[in-house]
């Protein structure tokens, strides 16, 4: 919202008036310094009172907002009591075993000892080709499932279609939106209803802008929270696998006040690069990030060459700061 002033009006004064509203103003000058506008940050549901009814002030305009409810969130999405945003950093290890089902329980104990909050595996997953590995589907669910609750773990996971995407949402905290389907609406408008918090990974062309009216269409269909995850964008070079944008991060988390997470492992393609920014992107304001671990990578059905070893990521989130989990089984 822009308030402009009476060209004889107390700056001051106007100042004070809108602080004691609970609105806080940034002064803008003219050439000369003199403050001719007020702009005021503003998530107040509602028309703005018209000008000239308050002492100095000539005018009121609000800007229309494209995403009135992403601006509206905050940088705390809460995951049953976990909370990203806001305060330290969180970690996510995506998990991947040898062994179905009781290697996951096993990954998970480590990825828990070593300070990690979530566990995120892909039951459903999003592959370029039909002829790669898709998934353990349902049967997967319920392994990741037990795992997280042996070991206290968050479970985040991806929901492809609007047509599984209830049954998803039931067996975990935080729902994954993948690259491929951040602009599938009909999908987002589904999750939304589904009432869980969403981990919604940025288009590999997506601008800023429509990863955020992406967030406001979960957000305006009922979803309690959306966390951002930046996961690297398609750039001209193929040393790495993506090209992480930072500056999105920053632009996300410490301008706009959202949730970002970064996705260093998908980002780079690389296991050797995950550390590094892994700690770029905390630099650069991330809530957290979530790193890609397998207990054998070299035979991983996917994504190996980007996959850290347990002992891999525990030196990882050692070097991050994280603190250390219990290694007690829940
Ligand atoms: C994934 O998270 O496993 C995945 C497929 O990532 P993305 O959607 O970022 O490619
Ligand atoms: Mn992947």
């Amino acid at each position: 919202m822009i308030v402009s002033l009476h060209d004889r009006a107390d700056a001051e004064f106007v100042r004070r008036e809108l602080a004691a509203r609970g609105l806080w103003a940034t002064p803008l000058a003219d050439a000369s310094g003199k403050v001719r506008h007020f702009s005021v940050a503003c998530v107040a549901q509602g028309r703005p009172r018209g000008g000239g009814r308050h002492e100095g002030v000539a005018g009121v305009a609000s800007l229309p907002k494209r995403a009135p409810r992403v601006d509206a969130q905050g940088l705390v999405v809460d995951v049953g009591g976990v909370k990203v945003g806001g305060g330290a950093p969180v970690f996510s290890a995506a998990v991947r075993g040898r062994e179905r089902g009781p290697g996951e329980r096993a990954i998970a104990a480590r990825v828990a000892k070593a300070g990690a909050k979530f566990l995120r595996g892909g039951a459903f997953k999003p592959r370029t080709s039909p002829y790669a590995f898709q998934g353990h589907g349902d049967e997967g669910l319920r392994w990741l499932r037990a795992a997280g609750d042996a070991h206290g773990l968050k479970v985040v996971t991806e929901a492809m279609g609007e047509v599984e995407a209830p049954r998803v949402a039931e067996w975990c905290d935080v729902v994954q939106v993948g690259s491929r389907n951040m602009q599938n609406f009909s999908l987002l408008k589904a999750l939304g209803r589904c009432g869980r918090p969403v981990l919604l990974k940025r288009a590999m062309s997506a601008t800023v802008e429509e990863w955020l009216l992406a967030g406001e269409y979960l957000l305006s269909h009922g979803a309690p929270g959306v966390i951002f995850c930046e996961r690297g964008i398609r750039g001209f070079d193929d040393a790495t696998r993506n090209l992480l944008d930072l500056g999105a991060v920053a632009l996300l988390s410490t301008v706009y006040g959202l949730p970002v997470v970064v996705d260093p492992s998908h980002a780079t393609g690389r296991r050797d690069l995950v550390l590094p920014l892994a700690r770029a992107a905390l630099a650069a304001g991330a809530a957290g990030v979530m790193i890609e671990t397998h207990d054998d990578p070299g035979r991983a059905l996917s994504d190996g060459p980007q996959a850290l070893t347990p002992a891999e990521l525990d030196q990882t989130l050692r070097a991050l700061g994280a603190t250390r989990g219990d290694t007690e089984e829940a």
